[in-house]
């Protein structure tokens, strides 16, 4: 069996699942490279920006229910169904994997981080998904380090994806630009091009950068980065959607594997 490939998506605005564009069509491309070179995963575990929790949970149910999380959007976006079906299967590997660092939590379902993403990537939603959450108790190091573990996910089947922004701050939106500020675009230059020269401890250690408190004001959204980032060490990656929008939000995904 391939190893599947391991995948960093940024989401932006949840209106992007209503969304058909440029970055909606690499979306999709992405998905049917997957499908292509390594057939169908068994299932998906997603790391979602929007489940950021006190300790790491891991979903269960067979049939876990789309969440709308988000609010003052138009009814369309609450109309939109993405409902895959979970996998015991993979919630099992993954808590054999995490041991005793990981418990299973049903309180949430299939959120926007998840589905405004996948409704473009796989939008047969004919793929398992599990959701694994943020651990915002863990530092920067040790969501590296967990991300390392769930390697080993990517040879039995299974693809990792991270949902987040490597920048995201809404309390900075600028409504009307198209385009990203000076700060967002350093930013995300920066961590660009760590990833790919594999300087994964720059990553990491992002508040180094001058530009980090405003690119990154919490650490929910980029945090699923260094999950991806830990389980795909040394390899190159796959850069797409390199844009910003909106001033204070990254789009940039990378896929490693792929
Ligand atoms: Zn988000």
């Amino acid at each position: 069996m391939k190893r599947f490939p391991a995948i960093f998506v940024g989401h932006g605005s949840p209106m992007i699942a209503l969304e058909h564009n440029e970055l909606t069509e690499t979306y999709g491309q992405i998905g049917q490279r997957v499908l292509k070179d390594f057939g169908s995963p068994k299932a998906i575990l997603m790391i979602s920006a929007h489940w950021y929790t006190r300790g790491t949970l891991v979903q269960s149910v067979e049939r876990p229910r789309q969440i709308y999380d988000m609010y003052g959007f138009p009814e369309e976006l609450y109309q939109l169904k993405y409902e895959p079906e979970g996998s015991a299967e993979l919630t099992a590997e993954v808590q054999h994997v995490l041991g005793d660092t990981v418990e299973v939590d049903d309180d949430w379902g299939i959120d926007h981080g998840t589905w405004s993403v996948l409704i473009h990537i796989f939008p047969k939603a004919d793929i398992p998904v599990v959701q694994l959450s943020v651990n915002g108790l863990l530092s920067e190091e040790e969501s590296y380090a967990l991300g390392e573990k769930l390697a080993v996910l990517r040879d039995r089947g299974f693809l990792l994806m991270g949902s987040g922004n490597v920048v995201h701050n809404l309390r900075a939106t600028e409504w009307d630009n198209p385009k990203g500020s000076p700060a967002a675009d350093r930013f995300d230059a920066y961590i660009k091009e760590a990833i790919e020269n594999r300087a994964d401890d720059r990553a990491i250690a992002y508040q180094r950068h001058p530009d980090a408190a405003y690119a990154v004001p919490t650490p929910d959204h980029y945090l699923p980065l260094l999950y991806i980032l830990g389980a795909s060490k040394g390899e190159k990656p796959y850069v797409f959607n390199n844009v910003r929008n909106l001033g204070s939000m990254a789009l940039t995904g990378y896929a490693f594997g792929l």
